[in-house]
């Protein structure tokens, strides 16, 4: 073992020694390749097969890979560079991998997919949206079809019957909230064959990062059409006359907000009640009122919402773009809608909801690749128990990373922002401008209009669109400005998409990417970096930092920090740019910390969920819902002896799964009101946490029972009959119409602070 192997280890990074086996094999494959270049398909393919032992694992992978790159060549016409090779490996392995932008890891997860289908394994490959599952998908089928295997893409549109069929396919891409969302349908079904999934080994996640780390703990929801409950406008009314500080006050980083006693009292007054924190009060009025409050002070259009055709719609910080299925929870939603004027959305019945880190853990298997895995070395190992593994460049980088230029105010930062763009804007050079805020971009937009720079402002509504204007973004004196991490997944050629100025563009210096300000974590700031500079180009990269910066104040909070500024407001100065760092650093421990506390808090509601779904598949898969209400109720049993028995099996599931899902939505509804109120229970001196655990436990136990006893009833009766169980007309229907939505909780991120106030209460 090197010396420091222990050390790489503990760290959850992957060895040396393991890369430089992969480096081996790779180079052995490529010469088995050349070998090889006269054999037939079939041959070829037959090689792959051959290279698997009888156990599944690969006991000749230079041949496996040897065939997989004879394949891509003669299919895709691209021949995989031997890093992409490397990381194929490391992927077969189980790793996550880090390759930078442009190396080519969409045809690393295809090759890999494909390897794991050779082995028999079902693969899901999770993509970020929609427009890369369908481009993918069809991209790589060559590929995948070459071997015999099948490939199929879910996307929004698709309905039950074109899922069902795609989900048949041994390699399936599919966009992470797609995928979720038909788990939770699949949820609701009380016939196996109205389900359209299928049980998949392995789930390959592009951009891992992302979907397993940052956005780990946004729910997805499945709604039902049930009227929910909003705030009275009358309490929106009180706490639009609040002021701050002296009826409420906000914390640092503004991720809480709290009454001053002036303020219950005022609150008080004006809903004419004695105190917001008795019992008749607490469970309800003071939660809508915390919620007014919370929509009122932290939560503020134009950066963390926009109202377009008389609609709420959320930003999604880490994108910077509408989040077209994301709502906040119902109170919270209908509290800003209020807050807005606006009409109050119907709130619906949560059925069921799943956190994506929940949802990635239902694979057996989990592997990815991404940009910027190395920082979140730690949350990977963390949460998933994954290693990172680093590939190497096919070329080396070519991209300067200059130093932070830092002002002491926003004004001092944002003239010389507009002065740079000017001047690399004059040489032709393409410039790249992440923001972070819509109201930010448009600001910036309008003044570099003013200035006669013509300027792309990604809002991107539309998935292939964003990816065609980024595809663009790479041209001749083009001046893109972003909300969000530049179109990921989408290549940024240097001369545009076709590349017809790429050498004016690379005699100007290439592609020149300006962050407006350091995002929370450094892996964010290196997501934008990696925009510019791939296969070796010339680029640059560049952040601008002022003191008065969200990161600052949230991380350098109480650091009194002296600095001399340059006429222009600029600081020079080692000490100042060590505190810029650290300021990070301390914003990026806040994030771990409210994820880990979070991942506690939502630890159990997943085991509980594991428990629910092993009730239902064998209530759905065996004969046993028939079995447990004939014995408990043998009388009932036994006036259904002329039925059928299938009848009398699908009459009794359908029974017992209309109780245990009706129970399940009546758990999580409770839960959620538990999690509202149980920072007002911490009074009481019990640790939050624990208080939330034990009335989880014994709620859940109860959830059993109850299903039991209620499905007993309707058994005992309910009519009968050869048609099966007419529980429509006992009232116990099931929602007619769902729909899904992301909850938009994305402390990691920076954007919605209600979690971060979750985490914090728990702290
Ligand atoms: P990434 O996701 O890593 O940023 P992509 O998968 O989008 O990169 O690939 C970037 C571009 O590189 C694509 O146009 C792809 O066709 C091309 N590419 C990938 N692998 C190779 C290769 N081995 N040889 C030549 N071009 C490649």
């Amino acid at each position: 073992m090197a010396a420091f192997d222990w050390f790489w280890n503990a760290m959850g990074a992957r060895t040396s020694k393991h890369q430089k086996q992969s480096a081996e094999l790779s180079t052995k494959a490529a010469q088995r390749a050349t070998e090889l270049s006269n054999s037939s398909d079939s041959e070829v393919a037959e090689l792959a097969r051959r290279a698997i032992s009888p156990n599944g694992t690969l006991s000749k992978p230079e041949d496996f890979l040897a065939a997989l790159n004879i394949a891509t060549q003669r299919t895709l016409q691209i021949c995989p560079f031997e890093v992409q090779s490397q990381a194929v490996l490391r992927m077969l392995a189980g790793d996550v991998i880090q390759m930078a932008t442009g190396e080519g890891k969409t045809l690393v997860g295809a090759m890999a997919a494909t390897g794991y289908g050779l082995m028999g394994k079902h693969v899901h490959v999770i993509t970020v949206n929609d427009y890369l599952a369908r481009r993918d998908a069809q991209w790589m089928r060559p590929l995948v079809e070459f071997f015999g295997l099948t490939v199929g893409a879910i996307t929004e549109e698709k309905t039950p019957a074109q899922r069902r069929e795609a989900y048949s396919c041994d390699i399936v891409y599919g966009p992470i909230n797609e995928i979720g969302f038909d788990v939770l349908r699949d949820q609701q079904v009380t016939k196996r064959d109205q389900a359209v999934q299928r049980f998949a080994d392995i789930a390959i996640v592009d951009e891992a990062d992302s979907v397993l780390v940052d956005e780990a703990l946004v729910p997805l929801v499945l709604a039902g059409s049930q009227p929910g409950t909003a705030p009275t406008g009358h309490i929106t009314h009180v706490v639009r006359h609040l002021r701050e500080d002296l009826h409420f006050t906000t914390d640092e980083g503004r991720r809480n907000v709290f009454l001053t006693e002036k303020g219950a009292a005022t609150v008080e007054a004006a809903l004419g009640i004695d105190s917001l924190y008795d019992d008749a009060h607490v469970g309800t009025t003071l939660v809508q009122v915390n919620l007014a409050l919370h929509a009122r002070a932290l939560l503020l259009r134009d950066v963390h919402y926009i109202v377009r055709e008389g609609k709420v719609q959320l930003i999604d910080a880490s994108r910077g773009r509408v989040a077209d299925l994301q709502r906040w929870p119902d109170g919270l939603q209908a509290a800003v809608e209020a807050k807005e004027g606006l009409a109050v959305t119907e709130g619906g019945r949560i059925l069921d909801t799943i956190t994506l880190q929940a949802l990635m853990r239902r694979y057996p298997k989990v592997c990815g690749m991404t940009g910027t895995a190395v920082e979140a070395t730690d949350q990977l190992r963390q949460f998933y128990n994954l290693h990172v593994s680093v590939i190497e460049r096919n070329k080396p980088l070519q991209r300067f990373d200059e130093a932070d230029r830092i002002f002491a105010t926003t004004a001092e930062k944002n003239a010389a922002i507009i002065a740079e763009i000017e001047t690399l804007h004059a040489a032709g050079r393409p410039v790249l401008v992440g923001t972070h805020d819509v109201a930010e971009s448009e600001d910036l937009a309008a003044a570099l209009e003013r200035r006669d720079i013509a300027v792309n402002v990604l809002n991107a509504k539309n998935d292939a669109e964003e990816a065609a204007i980024i595809a663009e973004a790479g041209d001749l004196g083009r001046v893109t400005v972003s909300t969000q991490m530049a179109g990921r997944g989408t290549d940024i050629k240097l001369g545009g998409a076709s590349g017809h100025s790429r050498e004016a563009v690379v005699a100007s210096g290439g592609l020149a990417v300006i962050g407006t300000a350091r995002h929370r974590t450094k892996r964010l700031d290196n997501q934008l970096r990696g925009r510019a500079g791939r296969q070796g180009d010339p680029g640059l990269s560049l952040f601008f930092v002022s003191l008065e910066d969200d990161v600052i104040a949230t991380g350098g909070a109480g650091e009194q920090v002296v600095a001399q500024p340059e006429a222009d407001g600029r600081i020079i100065s080692k000490r100042i740019s060590d505190f810029v760092e650290h300021c990070q650093r301390v914003t990026e421990g806040q994030l771990l910390e409210i994820h880990a506390q979070t991942w506690k808090y939502n630890q159990l509601l997943a085991d509980q969920r594991d428990i629910l779904d092993k009730r239902r598949t064998s209530l759905l898969d065996t004969a046993q819902a028939w079995e447990e209400l004939s014995q408990l109720s043998p009388n009932r049993a036994a006036e259904l002896h002329n039925l059928a028995v299938d009848t009398k099996i699908a009459a009794a599931r359908e029974i017992m799964l209309y109780h245990l899902d009706n129970a399940w939505a009546e758990h999580l509804a409770l839960m959620d009101d538990v999690r509202e109120s149980i920072h007002l229970r911490a009074i009481a001196r019990e640790t939050p946490i624990d208080e939330y655990h034990r009335i989880a436990v014994r709620e859940f136990k109860d959830l059993a029972q109850r299903a039991v006893d209620d499905a007993v009833k309707t058994f005992n009766t309910v009519l009968i009959d050869t048609a099966g169980a007419h529980l429509a007309a006992a009232g116990l229907r099931r929602p007619s119409a769902t729909w899904t939505y992301m909850v938009s909780d994305n402390p990691l991120s920076g954007g919605n602070r209600l979690i971060s106030g979750i985490g914090s209460i728990f702290r």
